[in-house]
């Protein structure tokens, strides 16, 4: 069987300001910053598509029980599965999930115990399913570690996991970091370009690409989405509208959630806000009094309970 789907073919430049520009298999050209491309894939509708909306696609081909052939499997490939996912506006996405999903077809037809189970073109395409979604879950794990670990958050597992998707991918950074190269001969123009065809190799392209320029996916501390930092590598918190608040993006809100979160849970807030309040009360019930002799004292008090805070907490928010 040929393949069908080809994946897509990006070329890039070293300025970090100029975007990815990838060529489609329609021969159109669409431009992605760092990253873009991959927050296209983990897109929440694209994962449904290439996950749920696959199996059961895979499992009502009207055509399941037909003898296993060469053409049987291109006409389940091309006419039915081809369009699990079919988003004009989710081009690489579209592209990548059929060239893997043709990948696939090939690892199995190439795996003879796989084979010996296959009578029905159904029975196959269930064992392309699985080993696509086996990719797709080596994608997800992977890409969840990475982000972890450039958020300070990965666990031993996922510390595990990134290190063995760097080593592999430091390689492809050696190749990825240079600047695609232009030739120009006999009046035409030459232009390389690299080719993807699954969700690993999207990842090796993203992680590398954004490696070269300082950056990295994170996730965001308040809404918990990923993101990746516009300028400062820092960041913790992203710039969509909050959950809480949707007027106002986590960056802004975030901090203040942070610090509530904080004193909700720290012994030490805790009792700093009993204090601060009741030595309050004490003025306030002073000057109303007219008791002003007691107000220098309650104000000592007021002051070192402030001091006492602000050498037990490694940040002073109380001004
Ligand atoms: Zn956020």
């Amino acid at each position: 069987m040929s393949k069908i789907a080809q994946g897509i073919k990006v070329y890039y430049d070293t300025d970090k300001n100029k975007p990815n520009i990838v060529f489609l298999s329609d021969e159109t050209v669409k431009y992605y910053p760092d990253g873009g491309m991959l927050f296209e894939f983990i897109d929440d509708e694209v994962i449904y598509m290439m996950t749920e909306k696959l199996q059961n696609r895979v499992r009502l081909y009207p055509n399941n029980n037909d003898p296993l052939t060469v053409e049987s499997i291109t006409e389940c490939f091309s006419e039915w599965l081809y369009y699990t996912l079919d988003e004009e506006d989710k081009p690489v996405a579209t592209e990548i999930f059929r060239s893997s999903f043709s990948e696939s077809i090939h690892r199995v037809l190439e795996n003879e115990n796989a084979m010996q189970k296959c009578s029905t073109v159904g029975e196959f395409m269930s064992a392309c399913c699985d080993d696509f979604l086996s990719y797709m879950k080596a994608f997800s794990l992977f890409f969840d570690a990475l982000a972890a670990e450039a958020s300070g958050e990965a666990d031993v597992f996922q510390t595990e996991i990134a290190d063995i998707f760097k080593s592999s991918a430091d390689d492809l950074y050696e190749i990825y970091k240079k600047k695609c190269s232009v030739r120009h001969k006999n009046g035409m123009t030459q232009v390389e370009t690299h080719n993807i065809t699954n969700p690993i190799q999207l990842l090796d392209f993203e992680y590398s690409r954004l490696k070269k320029h300082n950056k990295s996916v994170k996730i965001c501390q308040n809404c918990g989405r990923y993101f990746i930092p516009p300028k400062r590598n820092d960041t913790v918190f992203c710039q969509m509208p909050s959950p809480q608040n949707e007027e106002k993006t986590c960056r802004e809100i975030g901090p203040q959630i942070k610090r509530n979160e904080k004193r909700k849970n720290d012994p030490n807030e805790l009792e700093h806000h009993r204090k601060m309040s009741s030595i309050r009360m004490g003025i306030l019930r002073a000057k109303n009094g007219g008791e002003d002799q007691l107000l220098p004292g309650l104000r000592k008090m007021l002051e070192i309970e402030k001091k006492r805070y602000s050498s037990a907490t490694d940040y002073n928010d109380n001004k």
